[in-house]
């Protein structure tokens, strides 16, 4: 237990946080500072298990040992070369990358929005670079591709969109999971397709078996490019290295970045040979792109996570996680469909229950709600089989006890 002392502690850097910060969040009252594995403790010392992993970004967990020794190995050496020149770990990075999937290159840059943006202008200058009028692109309800006008506009979801128009046009959005619907959305002019394997923030949505290999099959036929956007389902997080992989589903452009460095920011572009070629040398930039600490950090994730061993782990702790959230929508009625694959999953209530996460919280426990109702979990891909346990067991108490207030 912690003193109150250090509860006062908290406090007041709460205080300090809602006087200071941008209101634009709505975070828990508690300062985390430090963890170890998939367990964090905040400043007055309480102790959580991690669903959460800063949504599905710590995959190494909280004071993993090869996360110290980049930090270590990198603290003499350059922090930041710019694109002006080149940096081991960048270069390293970008290999890897190119061994483990479609990809022939590499664009680098801090966040899943800005390696959306870029793949988005990636595919409309790859169609303008061969003389072709094509523009538009197909976007998913539901979907999430980041808060920048680009990313934003290409998001399916007219909540975050209030108050920020007009969007940048020629975009749709059609049903997911609806591969006739899609069909009927494709034009001559068709840019591109964005689809995420699975919705992350719409709920964690799977879509029917065959949805994204359906899709591939429709671009070729129609000339638009297959964008996937893994910065929630890529580096392993559903079991797979990438998510399309499963499905043996090649895309013409990928996007990664919540796990990809162990909770430094790092996103990454990836694309074909045929396609990246647009990107032409003063197309497109990003000042801090190719970090060689994150990058460094990315290529230590990389080693850990690629691993078949650890992806079949990770398959297998979710299917673990599978049958707790199945057989709580069977006994209680309040949990009606358990989502996910992998180490993402969602569970969805019948109803909100608006004290569930201060009710988890209380018992040691982090999750967060996907809008009202759907309870993530989402928790570091290096969870120990007793930690996850002991959290979905609390997460179950909090959730018969929020049910019981609401
Ligand atoms: C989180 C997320 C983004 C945005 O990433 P940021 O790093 O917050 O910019 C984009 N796409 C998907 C699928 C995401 O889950």
């Amino acid at each position: 237990m912690s003193g109150a002392q250090d509860q006062q502690k908290m406090a007041a850097l709460v205080e300090s946080a809602r006087q200071h910060l941008t209101a634009n969040y709505r975070p828990a009252p508690i300062v985390l500072e430090q963890g170890q594995g998939a367990t964090v403790r905040d400043v007055a010392g309480t102790r959580y298990v991690d669903l959460v992993a800063g949504v599905a970004v710590s995959s190494l967990g909280h004071g993993h040992p090869r996360v110290r020794q980049v930090l270590l190995d990198r603290a003499d050496k350059v922090l930041h070369t710019s694109n002006l020149y080149y940096n081991q770990p960048a270069i390293e990075l970008a290999r890897r990358l190119t061994e483990l999937t479609f990809a022939d290159r590499i664009f680098l840059c801090q966040s899943g929005t800005e390696a959306n943006e870029a793949a988005f202008k990636l595919a409309r200058k790859y169609h303008r670079s061969r003389g072709d009028d094509r523009f538009e692109v197909v976007s998913t309800l539901g979907s999430f591709h980041g808060r920048s006008m680009g990313a934003l506009s290409l998001t399916g979801q007219p909540k975050y969109h209030q108050g920020f128009e007009p969007m940048v046009p020629g975009i749709r959005h059609i049903p997911y999971g609806d591969i006739a619907a899609l069909d009927a959305a494709l034009t001559p002019t068709t840019a591109a397709v964005f689809l995420e394997p699975i919705q992350g923030e719409g709920g964690v949505r799977v879509p029917p078996d065959g949805y994204l290999a359906a899709a591939r099959e429709l671009c070729n036929q129609r000339g638009a490019l297959l964008v996937l956007d893994e910065v929630q389902t890529g580096v392993g997080r559903t079991g797979h290295f990438l998510a399309c992989q499963r499905d043996g589903v090649v895309p013409d452009i990928l996007t990664l970045a919540k796990g990809l460095a162990a909770g430094l920011p790092l996103g990454a572009t990836l694309a074909r040979e045929e396609v990246a070629a647009a990107l032409v040398p003063g197309s497109h930039a990003s000042t801090f792109g190719g970090n060689p600490l994150c990058c460094a950090m990315a290529c230590a994730v990389i080693d850990e996570i690629s691993a078949p061993a650890m992806l079949q782990r990770i398959r297998q702790l979710g299917d673990l996680i599978g049958a707790r959230l199945s057989e709580w929508c069977r006994r209680y009625p309040f949990c009606v469909e358990a989502r996910g694959r992998g180490l993402l999953w969602g569970l969805e209530l019948s109803q909100p229950l608006p004290s569930l996460v201060d009710q988890a919280r209380a018992r040691g426990v982090l999750t967060n709600l996907i809008g009202e109702k759907v309870v993530r979990c989402a928790p570091p891909l290096v969870i120990r089989e007793d930690e996850l346990d002991a959290g979905l067991s609390a997460l179950e108490a909090a959730l018969t006890a929020a049910a019981g207030a609401a």
